[in-house]
């Protein structure tokens, strides 16, 4: 482990130089605009969200009281519905149960998963010796890049379609213009070959009812139906605060994540309970018909537990990571997902990296640069007040620091 200065500095290094970079600025800029002018449009036809999330806010406050009981419970229904059900204390943990069920010499597909990125999984099932390909378009581009993602909905939103014309030409091997229609046709072409070939499809979760155990997926692309739905064994790793007590609970977080993350409706709402099943025949429940023959669903805890047990800093696990406050935050659009972790970006992301995937080490540099603005609190669903945390994290970590 490098020591803190080192940290620092290297964090200071990357976040200034990309921040000076004005080809970066010149594509953030753009998503910024964007993003903002879909928003407007999608609360003001449906400014029914605004109170909705105040309600969502209650309901992540009681829920992350309960974890315990809403896994147990969640547990319960999928086991029913007759799924696989694995609890993961730590990354390590995920990563070999999930490393077992898929072996080596496979292919495997994935829609855009955020705790996959907290716990490194691309590259430890590559490692095991497997093709593993992402299928959000946003991220298949930062892997080719062999860049991070840079925001929890737009992974790759300070890459302009001149650079993504770039990559492709030389990743497929043929001239792709600067045209972002047809940037879109090659990718998908690319992507289709994949699914039917692949041998496990692998997904986050956006949000789980426990009640019937179903796991909400949203998504645009139809890439996390695809690699939810195509290959024979699905699997499906879920962060425990992600779990809420009920079917019409989900449905409620659903519709505010999206919102704020600037859409009217996402076009398709995957919502999976086990592996698919047919009671076609004598009424008979038979599991393995068109869709996957098995679901794996891993519970991941990976230091959730621990932060929910704090008074003051488990409200970094309300987050329904809409990815508003990034587009707002002054940090961010200088050095978009620079300013972060692994996985997780800007002020709120250096609560969930100090507890769930770099540690106190690598969360603080990044708790140092939040401004402490309070912008991003004005947009959050979740009104998480970051002024109030960061100053609480630092405290933390200069604790820890001196233990
Ligand atoms: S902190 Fe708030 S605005 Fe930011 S991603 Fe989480 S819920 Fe969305």
């Amino acid at each position: 482990m490098p020591e803190p200065k080192q940290i620092f500095e290297e964090y200071y290094d990357v976040l200034l130089r990309n921040a000076h970079d004005q080809h970066l600025l010149l594509g953030l800029s753009r998503s910024v605009n964007a993003y903002r002018e879909s928003r407007a449009k999608a609360m003001e036809r449906f400014p029914h969200t605004a109170e909705l999330a105040k309600e969502v806010r209650r309901l992540k406050e009681d829920c992350i009281e309960h974890l315990d009981e809403l896994v147990e419970k969640a547990t319960a229904s999928l086991e029913e519905n007759g799924a696989k059900v694995y609890y993961a204390e730590t990354g390590d943990d995920a990563l070999k149960l999930i490393g077992g069920i898929v072996g080596s010499g496979k292919v495997i597909v994935s829609g855009k998963t955020l705790t996959g990125e907290e716990i490194g999984l691309r590259h430890y099932i590559e490692a095991l010796g497997n093709e593993y390909w992402e299928t959000d378009i946003a991220q298949l581009i930062q892997q080719v890049r062999k860049q991070k993602p840079m925001h929890y909905v737009f992974p790759s939103l300070h890459v302009t379609r001149e650079d993504v014309a770039e990559l492709l030409t030389k990743f497929l091997g043929r001239e792709i213009p600067p045209d972002i229609p047809t940037e879109v046709r090659a990718i998908r072409e690319f992507l289709r070959n994949k699914y039917f070939k692949a041998d496990f499809g692998i997904t986050g979760c956006n949000v789980l009812g426990a009640d019937t155990g179903s796991i909400f997926l949203l998504e645009s692309e139809g890439n996390i139906r695809m690699s939810s739905t195509v290959p024979p064994v699905h699997i499906a790793l879920v962060g425990i605060e992600k779990i809420v007590p009920t079917l019409h609970d989900a449905f409620k977080v659903a519709e505010v994540v999206w919102r704020y993350a600037s859409f009217t409706v996402p076009l398709y709402v995957s919502m999976i309970s086990g592996p698919s099943g047919t009671a076609d025949i004598q009424c008979t429940l038979v599991h393995g018909s068109s869709g996957p023959l098995e679901l794996h669903v891993i519970f991941l805890d990976n230091g959730r537990s621990t932060l929910a047990k704090d008074p003051i800093l488990k409200e970094a696990l309300y987050c329904i990571k809409c990815g508003a406050c990034l587009f707002e935050c002054p940090v961010f659009q200088l050095a978009a997902g620079y300013y972060g972790g692994r996985g997780y970006f800007g002020g709120l992301g250096a609560i969930l990296t100090a507890y769930m995937s770099g540690g106190f080490e690598e969360a603080a540099p990044i708790a140092y640069t939040c401004l402490r603005c309070g912008r991003c609190t004005e947009v959050c669903p979740q009104s998480i007040d970051l002024s109030r945390l960061i100053p609480e994290l630092r405290h933390r970590i200069v604790e820890m620091a001196r233990s």
